[in-house]
């Protein structure tokens, strides 16, 4: 395991975009810039870690499922580095396009260039391409996730008129987050059941406690008053609390404690105002903080 408190325990990957900007490489992207260097901490609870690995050695589309905060990100930051593959991230968002996933020409000087785009640049090179809540794309997204997740393995860059063919070592992951769906965006059938599903949720206790001291060099003991914390105000989803509260707020809370803050006042600005702006609800998790703290 790691022991790295204080220091940032690994150097992040650059998400798609960030890497663009500042890569001398063809196309101004390096695919080296999006190599995980260090191991990114990650405790794991079930059989996540074996069944990723299967799903990339047959080549399976992975749909990570789960609230906010539990950890999908980590995971997938820390199997790029345990199968040592470039991970290139997409923040999907609505104004997201099939375009801004395959690439665009753009003017340079007096010439048109291609532009390879995060989707292109994955396929091409074999990183694992994550989509970040997929279900924020526009609908046209599908185009071309489709065809690359069955067993053509191709992606289509119609502005090129070209059919590319995925590297072996390519492999496209997503990110679901099932409570946030309304029936205009839930993923639609003939998407997901083209991914194989892990499904993440809140971590026990004691997997929770230890994420909590290891990301924040806290001591054990107040580290699991915030798991308690943590599951008195996840309780409160039966009395209207929309989602409960994430580990990466509690990790939050557990860093502002180690730099000096009161518990009562990190949970006061970690916790407390993040997660309702209804004054009884915000009310109610005060108490549970006074009541633990
Ligand atoms: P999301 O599910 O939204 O992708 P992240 O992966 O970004 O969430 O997790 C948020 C934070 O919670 C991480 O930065 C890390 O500090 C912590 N975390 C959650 N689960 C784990 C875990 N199993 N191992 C290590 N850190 C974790």
């Amino acid at each position: 395991m790691v022991v790295n408190f204080g220091a940032p325990i690994f150097s992040r990957h650059n998400e798609y975009g960030a890497a663009m900007s500042n890569s001398p490489a063809s196309n101004g992207i390096a695919i080296e810039d999006y190599h995980i260097q260090s191991e990114p901490f990650y405790l794991s609870a079930g059989d996540e870690v074996q069944m990723f690995e299967s799903a990339y050695r047959l080549k399976l589309p992975v749909m990570l499922k789960g609230p906010t905060g539990c950890g999908k990100t980590r995971f997938l930051e820390h199997m790029a580095w345990k199968l040592q593959r470039p991970l290139v991230t997409v923040a999907c968002h609505e104004d997201l396009t099939a375009s801004d996933l395959v690439g665009r020409y753009l003017l340079s000087g007096q010439e048109t260039v291609w532009q390879d785009g995060p989707l292109s640049l994955a396929v091409k090179h074999g990183a694992i391409c994550y989509l970040d809540e997929v279900v924020e794309a526009r609908k046209d997204t599908t185009v071309v996730i489709h065809p690359l997740t069955d067993d053509r393995r191709i992606l289509p860059q119609e502005k090129r008129g070209l059919l590319l063919e995925s590297h072996s070592d390519f492999l496209l992951v997503m990110s679901y987050n099932p409570g946030y769906q309304s029936v205009m965006k839930d993923l639609k059938h003939s998407t997901r059941q083209r991914f194989i599903a892990l499904e993440f949720g809140y971590p026990s206790e004691k997997i929770e406690q230890s994420i909590i001291a290891q990301e924040s060099g806290l001591d054990e003991d107040t580290a699991g008053r915030l798991v308690q914390l943590g599951n008195m105000v996840r309780n409160l989803r039966q009395h209207g609390l929309e989602e409960g509260v994430s580990t990466r707020l509690l990790v939050y809370a557990a860093q502002l404690i180690v730099d000096g803050a009161s518990p009562a006042s990190a949970c006061e600005v970690a916790v407390t105002r993040c997660m309702s702006d209804d004054p009884e609800m915000q009310e109610a998790i005060s108490e549970i903080v006074s009541g633990i703290f």
